[in-house]
């Protein structure tokens, strides 16, 4: 037996012995875990810094605020969540009553990449936790001080009965996969989600698949330009454009398209820096997170018509936040995630030159529309399916428990956050409960009548 599949086995015991099930259990791991993410908050902010130097604001706002403002939500919600609910009883099932249960999985995967190394693995198993599953943790190799500190956080202060996190790469998570678990919860990229899946149909195990792409940003003409270009700088180059959810490109009305690039100079200024020399200098900004990344990265600079930005530090692994113009569909940043702080942008003439070309692509993670005009919303509402988004701001619909947070088609299956991570992690088990009292006859092939009367009642 593999030292995973004895992991997995200690799990599965703890998980039948019921412990995980009770309410008080629950509530008191997820308080447990706060306290020890508290005490842990100084080593997190260092490690965030030395996988991606993000600054404390970012580390704090984008990683561990964003923890305990999940964990208080669902403390306060889990009983209510957890209670059975009533359903509806036709009148065909005269005498009965239906509820649903909601019960835990039983033990769960979860694997997670190194964009948010440490709010894409907590947020996960918050859900994990909540609905009543055991856990067994695969945090990415690519930011190893998290890792690190997720393993001692977690294997120290849960019992590895309950919960372990398991650290490795590629071989690793294969050989993970290769176990039978009851739930698989995947964040990372559309490749491995596609073997995440494979894997997991050789045991039916059903799995959440959070998964990435290219999510197009719109600006209309009569869109608030300074707002936008404001809105879109802050989310296009937060964490240096490694975000999911990060606008990918700009498709702007030709009308504005040169007003909005100006603006957006000048927000990316303000944030960062006022010109290349200033903002290598600044210590505070987020890199890339290997060279790998890097090289694929200023790649697309290469015969690129610079707007703003262009400049980068290979020793710090830093680019500056740019913005590029004139690219053709075929270039590889038209059609690869890019997932760094470049930006193509790309005019248009018709709205529904927009819808077209969006849906020519794969169905976006998430898509942004910047317009005051009510109906133009709706025609792209209405005319592209994508996993979520905004009307007139970009990436902020991720910070709220009331959205369910995730894709559709190539960019994920299910959903997260709030009640969603809680049912993420849970099977709803339909339960009729029959009355005895009575048995009407109807369904009986012994009932003379019987055709006639299920005719009647199922018209
Ligand atoms: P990745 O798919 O390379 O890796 C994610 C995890 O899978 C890591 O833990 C890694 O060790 C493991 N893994 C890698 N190759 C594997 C393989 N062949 N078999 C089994 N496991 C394997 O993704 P990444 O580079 O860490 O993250 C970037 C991608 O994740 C981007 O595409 C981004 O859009 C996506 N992402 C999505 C979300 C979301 O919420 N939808 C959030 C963050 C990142």
């Amino acid at each position: 037996m593999s030292q995973f599949e004895e992991i997995l086995i200690k799990k599965r015991a703890f998980f039948a012995t019921g412990v995980t099930k009770d309410v008080n259990f629950r509530v008191e791991q997820l308080k447990k875990l706060k306290q020890v993410i508290k005490c842990f908050e100084p080593a997190l902010m260092q490690a965030l810094q030395y996988d991606l130097n993000k600054s404390e604001l970012d580390a704090y706002s984008t990683e561990i605020g964003i923890v305990y403002e999940e964990i208080n939500y669902i403390v306060k919600h889990l009983n209510s969540w957890m209670k059975k609910k009533r359903v509806k009883t036709p009148l065909t099932h005269i005498g009965s009553q239906s509820y649903v249960y909601p019960e835990p999985y039983g033990v769960a995967l979860i694997i997670s990449p190194w964009n948010y190394p440490f709010q894409l693995t907590i947020a996960p198993l918050l859900g994990a936790i909540a609905a009543g599953n055991c856990a067994i943790i695969k945090p990415s190799e690519l930011s190893p001080h998290v890792s690190q500190v997720l393993t001692e956080m977690l294997n120290t202060y849960f019992s590895s009965d309950y919960l372990a996190v398991i650290e490795g790469g590629v071989e690793t998570s294969t050989e993970l996969l290769n176990l039978k678990f009851d739930k698989i919860f995947f964040t990372g990229s559309v490749a491995v989600g596609k073997i995440v899946m494979q894997s997991a149909a050789k045991y039916l195990t059903p799995v959440t698949l959070e998964l990435g792409g290219k999510s197009p940003c719109i600006v209309h003409k009569d869109a608030k330009l300074d707002l936008a270009a404001k809105r879109i700088v802050w989310g296009k180059f937060l964490n240096a454009g490694q975000t999911c959810i990060a606008p990918d490109y700009l498709l702007v009305h030709k009308e504005v398209k040169e007003e909005l690039i100006e603006r957006m100079k000048c927000y990316i200024q303000s944030f960062y820096g006022q010109n290349s020399q200033a903002m290598a200098q600044n210590k505070d900004l987020t890199v890339i997170v290997n060279d790998k990344h890097f090289q694929r990265l200023i790649a697309y600079l290469d015969k690129s018509h610079i707007l703003v930005g262009g400049g980068y530090d290979e020793k710090r692994l830093w680019i500056e936040p740019t913005i590029i113009d004139q690219v053709e569909w075929q270039h590889p940043v038209l059609q690869d995630e890019i997932f760094g702080p470049i930006l193509p942008v790309v005019e248009y003439e018709e709205l529904a030159e927009v819808i077209k070309i969006v849906n020519e692509h794969e169905k976006p993670l998430a898509l942004y529309f910047f317009s005051e005009n009510k109906d133009l919303q709706n025609q792209i509402l209405q005319g592209i399916s994508f996993g979520g988004g905004c009307i007139n701001d970009t990436v902020i619909h991720i910070v709220t428990p009331y959205l369910p947070f995730g894709g559709v088609g190539n960019s994920g299956i299910g959903a997260y956050h709030g009640r969603n991570s809680f049912e993420a992690f849970s099977h709803q088990k339909s339960v009729l409960h029959q009355t005895t009292r009575f048995d009407l006859p109807v369904r009986y092939p012994s009932f003379k009548y019987a055709l006639q009367a299920i005719r009647f009642l199922m018209k």
